[in-house]
């Protein structure tokens, strides 16, 4: 008998199985292997600031005290490097957006966050007319590898099985759930946008949207990921990952000629280097109509739980929401009433 069974092996389900492992807790993931997900295509960046809106990220001072203990610790336990510090830079295109950093950086709460002073752009490549300011505790990590490891490491934990999980399958009792022959004490469900089908979890409001990316080779010669409407982001090689659109009515994974030209745009606008198409994909978030993740619960069902709503930010949420989850499974602590899906039961 399992303690759990994950379904979906993207961010979500990959870093609450390694939390719930590490509690010597007995677990199966039980993933489609898609060929895209979001989880797949994500270009993996943690920014716990959001450049838009200069806003800080709900929660970023508890996401990031996990999320470089967590992800070092996976490096380990998987025998790959998947972090990458390399710091993001934002591009002033106004002395309005100038000035606001600096302000900004007196601020006791983006102290942490933001570098103080700009920095000159010495790339004569890029646009960058009112300089650079540089997010400190931001940097990527390499999900295809976090992905790909870790599954390697669920097979020989003999905690991974590739299938997909249809519903009407499950049968799920009082105190135990069983799905083909395996048995569980719990069910967490962690399949990202496809929840929206799922009998259990489908009256939860998702407000997904589909994002797409392109990998391109260039002789840019971009040393850092640099956030300037879109963002570029260096792969090494002369590649790089430019995104991301957004696209609230297209819920499927094709990519689309609209969003390529955006994304060719989104480069010109930064870059005036020339640059060559390797490749075009297109996922679903996660996103939630509230922007607060969705983890809990069923109302009617005990071991029926969902770990979800992780949208545009999973990298950066998702280890110190695992943690949240784990501590609610295991000791029945609290979760915070902006991510515990009770927010949603009727009186
Ligand atoms: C273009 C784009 C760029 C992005 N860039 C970033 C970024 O830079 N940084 C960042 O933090 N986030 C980024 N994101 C967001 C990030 O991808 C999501 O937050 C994250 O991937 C959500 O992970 P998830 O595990 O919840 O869902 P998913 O990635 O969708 O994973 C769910 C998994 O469950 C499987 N599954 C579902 N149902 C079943 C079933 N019934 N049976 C078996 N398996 C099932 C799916 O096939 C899939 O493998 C980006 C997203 C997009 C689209």
């Amino acid at each position: 008998m399992y303690d759990f069974l994950i379904v979906g092996q993207g961010i979500a389900g990959t870093t609450l199985a390694h939390q719930l492992i590490q509690k010597q807790l007995k677990v199966c993931v039980i993933d489609n292997n898609p060929s895209s997900s979001s989880s797949q295509i994500a270009s993996g960046l943690y920014n716990p600031v959001v450049l838009k809106r200069m806003k800080k990220v709900w929660h970023a001072d508890f996401m990031l005290e996990t999320l470089l203990p967590y992800y070092q610790n996976i490096e380990e336990r998987i025998d790959r490097m998947i972090i990458d510090s390399n710091q993001v830079r934002r591009i002033f295109n106004t002395p309005e957006e100038q000035n606001n950093w600096h302000t900004l950086v007196e601020d006791p709460n983006f102290k942490e966050l933001l570098a103080k002073g700009i920095e000159e752009n010495n790339n004569n490549t890029i646009a960058a007319p009112f300089a650079l300011g540089r997010v400190l505790q931001s940097g990527r990590i390499k999900v295809k590898e976090y992905l790909k490891g870790s599954k390697n490491y669920f097979i020989e934990q003999h905690a991974y099985k590739e299938d997909e999980i249809l519903y009407h399958e499950i049968h799920a009792e009082n105190d135990s759930i069983s799905w083909k022959n395996f048995h569980a004490k719990h069910i967490i469900f962690c399949e990202g946008h496809q929840a929206r089908f799922n009998p259990w979890f489908s009256y939860l409001p998702f407000a997904c949207t589909k994002g797409e990316v392109m990998t391109v080779r260039s002789e840019a010669n971009i040393k850092h990921p640099l956030n300037g409407g879109k963002f570029i982001l260096p792969l090494g090689d002369d590649e790089y990952k430019v995104g991301a659109t957004y696209n609230w009515d297209e819920l499927n994974e094709q990519t689309t000629e609209e969003g390529l030209n955006q994304l060719k745009d989104g480069w010109s606008k930064i870059s005036s280097s020339t640059f060559e198409l390797k490749q075009h994909s297109a996922g679903i978030r996660p996103n939630t109509k509230d922007r607060r993740p969705f983890l809990g619960t069923h109302p009617d069902h005990p071991n029926v739980h969902i770990f979800n709503g992780l949208g545009s930010r999973g990298i950066l949420m998702a280890p110190y929401l695992a943690q949240c989850m784990v501590n609610y499974l295991l000791n029945h602590d609290y979760l915070h009433p902006e991510m515990d899906i009770s927010r949603f039961n009727e009186d």
